[in-house]
């Protein structure tokens, strides 16, 4: 019952709303009751011949009125009940995103994309509909049904007990069919997301099925993959196509039952005409709540365990969180300290970095080279604590960093990721990402500062420019230099940049190995890369091996020992030199 707790406030939230709801659903089943009785008083009026185009023309009236009062209170609880739903589902997403944010990385790196927007969407969707739709059919078919049954009964039990036999078949029946059309349902859903997933991957990477020659192949990948989609639709619609006439079936029968039984009770003066007429109407009243009875219960079991599944993420606590007693980071230093550092991506994998040994000064910079898989991008992650050290200790001006408050830490750090990753929006946007209180002067100056400024001028609309899906199409060193310049401006006194200059000119990069030269003393700096070159101004130089430093020093020092460092950094300069004839 635990997660019923979920949508409780919303419940309580808007109570006054799903109390008028409520009511003026009730309202609305009590006036269609109505109408029946209306046509049983001039049924019996026409037949006894005690009826004048007058009196007629007043039955008719009231038939309007109450249709008109039905629309009106429909209208109202369509707004109350339906718009109640519509808020939990809202205060659900909005909850469920803000819960989903706060975990780990490790959280996404185990769980699937497709998972959490199942979650996102679906799951959601069925709490909305349990509690929308779910109340309006289980009020209908208690309030509605038993009504109906009654005014059905005050005309004549025994008829009533025999027109009762065909209704479990039709709530059993919507059960089965309404449970089987839903799994349908969601194979086609299911079958819809693969097909476009697919066909925009399939365009995305349209280059390289041309260089492949692969366009035979992928027409007929698709193609299978499209028959799949038709034919789960086509069982979806046999399923469909049998319930609505079966249901029409047994509500038939119960029409004759009442046609045969009925019929011979009003010739045998047992009932008026009007109430044989009456009967009728009141059979058709009953179709739809014997079927709500059938599909509230489904309703209901999806919705809860919809509801179970969302309690469950919203369970998880991250893995890496403020620890207790989680102290506040005023003015910061910069002064870095791994010791002893061990980290492995799981308790049984073998550790990814071990007895790592660093210090760091405030303004000093620290350069990180090895081979790839080395661990330079998981060295890079412990310092914001993307991820937690699984043995030793980091230290910030002297302070373990699981005891800094999460918030005041990020806010000494600008982290530039080996993978620039742009929002869909601007350009400005994308930076300011960074510092949402920065001025122009300032992002110009990261920019010129990333060495970007003019490839942002050649674009006509500038810092206006739509990047992402449907934006220019940027290179991949435009994008790196993009996520740069929100390090750059977002000014705090340390820089971890991860590989900035694997993606642009050796012209390029120069300037940007410029700029990071001309913070050092004014930031920490640390700064993962591939081209030694570009840690060559470090302060200190680590190389990394399988996740052991196996060399430490100035570019000097390490030049001198003739291992790893020095016989890449010759290679390098060779190919550097190559290149530019
Ligand atoms: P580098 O930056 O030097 O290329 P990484 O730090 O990216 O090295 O990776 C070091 C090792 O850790 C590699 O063996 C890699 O496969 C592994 N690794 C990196 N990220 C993860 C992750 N999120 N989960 C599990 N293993 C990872």
């Amino acid at each position: 019952m635990k997660s019923i707790n979920l949508i409780k406030p919303y419940f309580l939230e808007k109570r006054f709303l799903i109390f008028f709801g409520l009511v003026c659903l009730i309202v609305v089943d009590f006036l269609q009751l109505f109408i029946p009785r209306i046509i049983k008083w001039a049924v019996d009026d026409i037949t006894a011949f005690r009826v004048d185009a007058i009196r007629l023309s007043y039955y008719a009236l009231y038939i309007v009125a109450i249709a008109v009062l039905i629309a009106l209170f429909r209208y109202g609880w369509r707004r109350c009940l339906i718009g109640t739903s519509r808020r939990v589902e809202e205060g659900l997403r909005n909850r469920l995103f803000a819960h989903i944010q706060t975990l780990s990385p490790s959280f996404f790196d185990k769980v699937k994309t497709g998972d959490i927007m199942a979650h996102a969407t679906n799951d959601i969707q069925h709490v909305r509909m349990a509690t929308g739709m779910g109340m309006v059919a289980l009020t209908d078919s208690i309030v509605l049904g038993s009504a109906a049954i009654g005014f059905m009964a005050y005309i004549n039990v025994k008829l009533t007990l025999f027109v009762l036999i065909p209704m479990p078949m039709i709530i059993f029946g919507t059960r089965f069919f309404s449970k089987k059309m839903h799994r349908l349902y969601q194979e086609v859903q299911g079958t819809f997301s693969e097909l476009t997933e697919v066909t925009r991957e399939r365009f995305a990477g349209i280059r390289i099925i041309k260089a492949y020659n692969r366009e035979k192949d992928e027409r007929s990948r698709l193609a299978k993959i499209s028959k799949d989609y038709i034919n789960s639709n086509l069982r979806l619609v046999r399923v469909t196509g049998s319930f609505f006439p079966m249901m029409l079936l047994f509500s038939n029968i119960s029409l004759a039952i009442v046609l045969y039984l009925g019929g011979r009770q009003t010739i045998g003066l047992t009932i008026t005409p009007g109430d044989f007429v009456a009967f009728i109407s009141y059979l058709g009243l009953l179709t739809w709540p014997m079927m709500a009875m059938g599909w509230v219960t489904n309703l209901l079991q999806r919705g809860r365990a919809s509801l179970d599944r969302i309690d469950k993420i919203l369970q998880i606590k991250p893995e890496i969180d403020d620890c207790s007693g989680a102290e506040h980071l005023e003015l910061v230093q910069g002064s870095i300290v791994f010791e002893n550092v061990t980290f492995s991506y799981g308790h049984d994998k073998e550790p990814v970095l071990a007895g790592i040994d660093i210090n760091l000064d405030k303004g000093k910079v620290l350069g990180i080279v090895g081979a790839p898989g080395s661990g330079k991008t998981t060295f890079a992650n412990l310092i914001p604590r993307l991820f937690d050290v699984t043995g030793g200790r980091i230290t910030l001006d002297e302070k373990d960093i699981r005891n800094i408050l999460f918030k005041d830490l990020r806010a000494q750090i600008s982290f530039m990721p080996q993978e620039p990753f742009l929002f869909a929006g601007t350009i400005r946007e994308n930076i300011l990402f960074g510092n949402k209180e920065a001025d122009e002067k300032e992002l110009v100056k990261a920019v010129k500062e990333a060495s970007l400024y003019s490839t942002i001028k050649s674009f006509s609309d500038g810092f206006e420019t739509i990047v992402g899906e449907k934006g220019v199409i940027l290179s991949g060193g435009q994008k790196q230099r993009i996520a740069l310049a929100r390090a750059l401006l977002r000014d705090s006194p340390i820089l971890i940049l991860d590989d900035p200059v694997s993606q642009v000119d050796m012209e390029t990069g120069s300037a940007i190995i410029n700029t990071i030269k001309s913070l050092a003393g004014i930031k920490t700096v640390i700064i993962v890369s591939h081209r030694l070159s570009a840690v060559q101004f470090a302060d200190q130089i680590i190389v990394l091996d399988n996740g052991r430093i196996i060399e430490s020093g100035t570019h000097e020092e390490l030049m001198k020992n003739d291992r790893y460092y020095a016989k890449t950094f010759r290679l390098q300069e060779i190919e550097e030199e190559l290149n530019a004839y």
